[in-house]
């Protein structure tokens, strides 16, 4: 019999989401809905001091965010909660005894100076620094008397000689000398269990059937294989991802740009373009196609498809992808997305923009060919929300209107003529207006530069008659009377 899948990530709750992490979120989703699977997520709060509430609150938002449901988790809970590993912790000490009775972990009792030593004298010969072996070989009896004499000790996992194969589902064999892997802690003199203990505990407790995570982790995989094996259970399939790497090639870092979800959500990057991109990394659809919907994700991805060679991390790419994003939305649709940041901005509130909703997404229709993200939307639009006398004037537009002869006569008499006119059809005012301006012989930029300055105080943007549709008469009228006013100084 098959065994089910149930793939999972094991997210650490001491920052926010780094990209590795949710890119390999991505692929045990798609991993596990591509194929009736289950998606667990576990929270691997083992580090106590580093873990924190708001961190693990953070992580499922983002996670949330890219669009990822689970089926079991803390939150959602399961056949097999806890899903927070320090509430695990009685079944991990269970463990450790079983360990320690059957003689595949040993107590030992170096203390730290000892072990400093250890580390520098082999540091000295130039020697991989590992634990010397010094307490493998004490008395389990003698060992056990001195634990229970409250003698500190860690608990360390006796590795055996021989060597360690494993297929990895991306990098296919791979075999390390037992050699080579320390006999390592397992529970710190403080009681408290490692990583790659409580990280196998727990993988066979919930019964995951196969690991998808970052290629940082294929050092710890010969220490938790031997683990599965001194337990006699059954280990999960492996798959190793290639690491992100930055544009020189090394794993990418804070120095490379930012490698926080969170920055990309905030700077007002597509959601799904995040999401497309970092599919792309170590992963393509068919080799062409750049651009693909999740449903096409999940339905075609499978690990074993996953490049081993480490993916450079393209910014100018996923930028790229924004605006390709961003386009394809509708107005609805964009005006949505573009709320919070207006409103982060400062410019309206959720309420104001709710009310003038269909206003709104015309006056974000008109920006549309000019941004890339959300976050650039505010600055474009905000001329909307000034006070009518009082608009902020870009001082290169403002020179421009200055520069222009008879600039504030040529604004009177358009007002004074605009103020019979409807402003409701943006086309025909161009019209009338073009033929206003050649019955005075004046060429267009003589009434646009000024025009524009005293709407928008902008030096470029939309039409300017769809703004003063958008505008409306009231408005239109009062800027113009400000911008008379403030180009005659
Ligand atoms: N907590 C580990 C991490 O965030 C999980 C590693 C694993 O998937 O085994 O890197």
């Amino acid at each position: 019999m098959t065994q089910p899948l149930r793939v999972r990530i094991a997210p650490s709750p001491t920052g926010s989401i780094h990209l590795g992490l949710a890119r390999t979120a991505l692929f045990n989703w798609a991993q596990a809905r591509g194929r009736g699977g289950t998606f667990v997520l576990r929270i691997e709060d083992t580090d106590r001091s580093r873990s924190t509430a708001e961190s693990e609150t953070a992580i499922l938002e983002g996670l949330r965010w890219l669009g990822i449901d689970w089926d079991e988790g803390p939150d959602v809970g399961g056949p097999y909660a806890p899903y927070r590993q320090s509430e695990r912790i009685e079944r991990h000490l269970e463990v450790a005894r079983q360990l320690v009775e059957r003689g595949d972990a040993y107590r030992c009792f170096c203390d730290a100076d000892r072990l400093r030593e250890l580390r520098a004298a082999q540091e000295a010969r130039k020697e991989t620094p590992r634990y010397d072996g010094h307490c493998r070989t004490l008395d389990p009896a003698e060992a056990a008397r001195r634990a229970q004499a409250g003698e500190p000790h860690t608990l360390r996992f006796r590795v055996p000689a021989g060597e360690t194969t494993f297929d990895d589902l991306v990098r296919g064999k791979v075999t390390f000398a037992n050699a080579e892997v320390d006999d390592w802690v397992m529970l710190r003199q403080d009681g408290s269990p490692t990583y790659n203990f409580v990280v196998v505990c727990d993988d066979a407790q919930m019964r995951i059937s196969h690991v998808l995570r970052g290629e940082e982790h294929l050092v710890n995989t010969p220490k938790q294989l031997l683990l599965y094996q001194a337990l006699e259970l059954p280990s999960p399939r492996f798959a190793h991802l290639p690491l992100l790497l930055g544009p020189n090639r090394k794993k990418l870092s804070k120095r490379d740009g930012s490698v926080s979800l969170e920055d990309y959500r905030a700077q007002g990057y597509p959601r799904d373009a995040v999401v497309n991109f970092l599919c792309l990394q170590g992963w393509a659809l068919d080799g062409e196609t750049e651009i693909f919907s999740r449903e096409e994700f999940t339905r075609a991805f499978d690990v074993r498809d996953v490049s081993k060679g480490g993916s450079v991390f393209d910014f100018d790419k996923l930028a790229w992808l924004a605006g390709e994003y961003l386009r394809a939305e509708s107005d609805a649709e964009l005006a949505e997305h573009c709320v919070p940041f207006v409103v982060a901005a400062g410019l309206a509130d959720e309420e104001e923009l709710a009310r003038r909703r269909e206003w709104f997404e015309r006056v974000v229709a008109q920006e549309r060919e000019r941004i890339r993200l959300y976050s650039e939307l505010p600055a474009r639009i905000a001329f909307y929300f000034a006070p009518d006398d009082s608009v902020v004037y870009d001082p290169k537009a403002e020179k421009g209107a200055r520069k222009r002869e008879g600039a504030v006569q040529t604004l009177e008499a358009y007002r004074e003529w605009l103020a019979g006119q409807d402003l409701t059809e943006p086309e025909a005012l161009g019209e009338r207006t073009r033929a206003w301006l050649a019955e005075r012989g004046l060429k267009l930029p003589a009434l646009f530069q000024p025009l524009r300055c005293a709407l928008t105080g902008l030096p470029g943007g939309p039409d300017l008659f769809q703004v003063m549709a958008l505008l409306g008469p009231e408005a239109v009228d009062a800027r113009l009377a400000a911008g008379i006013e403030r180009l005659g100084e």
